[in-house]
C-alpha cells in the first residue's frame, strides 16, 4: 500500500487507558508494514480536561513499548503543528469558510434555550436534539447578540434528506439517515473547535490515510463524514478497533488489574511480552500460534483480520507469555531489568535498606540462572531472591525440624549437613548433591524431610531455587552460619 499515513490522537484528560494504547499499537504496525509514517497528535483543545501528566504518560507508554513517531509535537514533521492547541486559527478559518459557503451558520441560541427544547422534547417523549433554529437567523441578529455578549457557537447545517454512508474496513457499510442527526456544534462559543471538527481538519492537513481509531468513535463517524463532504475533503479509510472488556465481559476497569500500560511496567511486565499481548486483543494472525517476536506481528498483520467483536483481558495469559519472554531473555539481560527492581526502595519492591547498594552484578549473575524458569514477572525476583542478600534468615522451629522426627535427632541430622558442607571440597551442586543423598541414604531418612529442613533454614522459605544450586551460590560459610543458627532454634 502507498502513502500510509496514520495517526495515534490521543486526548491528554487522563491516565492512557491500556485501550488506548492497543489502538495506537495496531496503527502503528500497520505504518510499519506497509512502510507508512505514524504520526503523534495532541488533542487537546479541552484545556479544562487538559493534564499534563496525562501527556507524560501518553509519551512514556509508547516509547516504553517502542512506539516511536515518525511526526508529532517535539519530533516535528511536515504537517505541524502536532498539537491541536497551536492550530486553533487553522479550525476558526476553516469554520469562516464553512460560512461563507454556506455549509455552516453561525448560532446565538443560549445554554437556557437549549435547556428549555430538550426539556419540551423531554414532556413530548422525542429525542433531544438541536432543532436548528439558527439557520434562520439574520446577520445583523447575530451581531447584535455577539455585541450583548452572548455565546455564538458555528453548528455545520445538515442535510434534512438522504443518507450518509462509509466503509468501516471491519464491519463494512454503515449506514445512517441525515435525519437523525441534528446540526451539530464545530465550533465553540470560546472559538475552540470541537472535537468532530478539529481531528477531520487535521485528518485532511497531515495527509492521514487511515483512521484507526477505538469503536466508540463509529456513532460520531457519519458526523465527520458530513464535515468531510462540506470541505470537499477525501476520505480517509475508517478502522474501528473493537473495545477491550474484562474476563467477566464487563468493561475492563480497575477491579481486572491494571488499566494503564505504566502500571503493567512498574507491576514487572516486559515491553516485548506486553507488545505481543496487545496485539493479540482483537487480532489473531489466523493460526494458533501466540508467541510472536515485533517483525512476525508486523509481516502478519492484516487489518481485516481485526475482529469485530471486544477482545477479552486475559491477566492470566499476560502472566504466562510474559514468562515465556523472561525465559526467553539472556541472563545479562535479566539482570539488566532486575536491578533497578531490587535496588529500589524497600517499600516499593526492592530489597531491605540494609542490603548494600550498587548489587554485585557478578553475584546476582549466579543467581538469576536459578530463578529464571519460575517467574512470570520481574517483581516477584526480589521476594525469591532476599535471601541470598540478608544477613540474617527469620525461621520458626516448626519449619526447621525433620517431619516425622524429634528435634534431637533432627539437630543431629542438621550437625551431619554441617560436617558435609565442611568437608566437601568442591562446592559446587553436583557434588553437593551426591553427599546429602548420601547422608539421607545412610541415616534412612527421606530426602524431602532433610531437605525441606535445610531449605528452610537456607532460605527462610517453603518454596525457593533449588536447593543445591543455592548452597553452591551462598558458598559454605554461610551455608553452615544458616544452618547453625537453625540448629539453636531446636535447642
Ligand atoms: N482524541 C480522540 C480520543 O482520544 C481521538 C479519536 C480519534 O482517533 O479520532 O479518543
Amino acid at each position: 500500500m502507498k502513502n500510509v499515513r496514520v495517526r495515534f490522537a490521543p486526548s491528554p484528560t487522563g491516565i492512557p487507558h491500556i485501550g488506548n494504547i492497543r489502538t495506537a499499537l495496531f496503527a502503528w504496525i500497520f505504518a510499519k508494514k506497509n512502510n507508512g509514517k505514524f504520526i503523534l497528535r495532541i488533542e487537546d483543545t479541552d484545556q479544562n480536561r487538559y493534564d499534563a501528566n496525562s501527556e507524560l504518560a501518553i509519551i512514556e507508554s509508547l516509547k516504553w513499548l517502542g512506539l516511536e513517531w515518525d511526526e508529532g509535537p517535539e519530533t516535528g514533521g511536515n504537517y505541524g503543528p502536532y498539537r491541536q492547541s497551536e492550530r486553533k486559527s487553522i479550525y476558526i478559518k476553516v469554520a469562516e469558510k464553512l460560512i461563507e459557503s454556506g455549509k455552516a451558520y453561525y448560532d446565538d441560541t443560549t445554554p437556557e434555550q437549549l435547556k428549555e427544547l430538550r426539556e419540551s422534547q423531554r414532556e413530548k417523549k422525542l429525542p433531544p436534539r438541536y432543532d436548528g433554529r439558527g439557520r434562520y437567523r439574520t446577520k445583523e441578529e447575530i451581531k447584535n447578540s455577539r455585541d450583548m455578549g452572548l455565546p455564538i457557537t458555528v453548528r455545520l447545517k445538515v442535510p434534512d434528506t438522504g443518507k450518509i454512508s462509509f466503509i468501516d474496513t471491519i464491519r463494512g457499510k454503515i449506514e445512517v439517515d441525515a435525519r437523525e442527526i441534528d446540526d451539530f456544534v464545530i465550533l465553540k462559543s470560546d472559538n475552540m473547535p470541537t472535537y468532530h471538527l478539529a481531528h477531520v481538519v487535521d485528518d485532511h492537513l497531515m495527509r492521514i490515510s487511515h483512521v484507526i481509531r477505538a469503536e466508540e468513535w463509529i456513532s460520531s463517524t457519519p458526523r465527520h463524514i458530513l464535515i468531510h463532504q462540506a470541505l470537499n475533503y477525501n476520505l480517509p479509510e475508517y478502522i474501528h478497533v473493537p473495545l477491550i472488556l474484562g474476563s467477566d465481559k464487563s468493561k475492563l476497569s480497575k477491579r481486572h488489574g491494571a488499566t494503564s500500560v505504566l502500571d503493567y511496567k512498574k507491576q514487572g511486565f516486559i515491553n516485548d511480552a506486553l507488545f505481543n499481548f496487545l496485539s493479540l486483543l482483537g487480532w489473531s494472525p489466523g493460526d494458533d500460534k501466540e508467541i510472536l517476536s515485533k517483525n512476525e506481528i508486523i509481516s502478519e498483520f492484516q487489518l481485516n483480520k481485526i475482529n469485530s467483536s471486544s477482545a477479552i483481558f486475559d491477566l492470566n495469559k499476560l502472566e504466562w507469555m510474559n514468562g515465556v519472554y523472561i525465559r526467553g531473555y539472556t541472563n545479562e539481560k535479566i539482570i539488566n531489568e532486575v536491578i533497578p527492581i531490587l535496588e529500589s526502595e524497600e517499600e516499593s519492591i526492592g530489597l531491605a535498606k540494609t542490603i548494600k547498594r550498587p548489587l554485585d552484578k557478578r553475584y546476582l549473575s549466579k543467581i538469576i540462572p536459578l530463578i529464571k524458569e519460575r517467574i512470570r514477572t520481574l517483581n516477584e525476583v526480589t521476594e525469591l531472591i532476599d535471601f541470598f542478600y540478608e544477613e540474617n534468615i527469620k525461621n520458626t522451629a516448626e519449619n526447621i525440624i525433620l517431619k516425622k522426627m524429634n528435634s534431637k535427632d533432627s539437630i543431629k541430622i542438621l550437625n551431619k549437613s554441617i560436617d558435609i558442607f565442611n568437608t566437601t571440597k568442591s562446592f559446587n551442586s553436583e557434588t553437593l548433591e551426591t553427599n546429602f543423598r548420601n547422608l539421607v541414604q545412610v541415616e534412612e531418612i527421606k530426602p524431602g524431610q532433610l531437605f525441606t529442613s535445610l531449605r528452610y533454614a537456607l532460605s527462610g522459605k517453603k518454596i525457593a531455587p533449588p536447593l543445591f544450586e543455592t548452597m553452591e551460590v551462598l558458598g559454605k560459610d554461610k551455608c553452615v552460619e544458616r544452618v547453625s543458627a537453625a540448629i539453636t532454634l531446636l535447642t
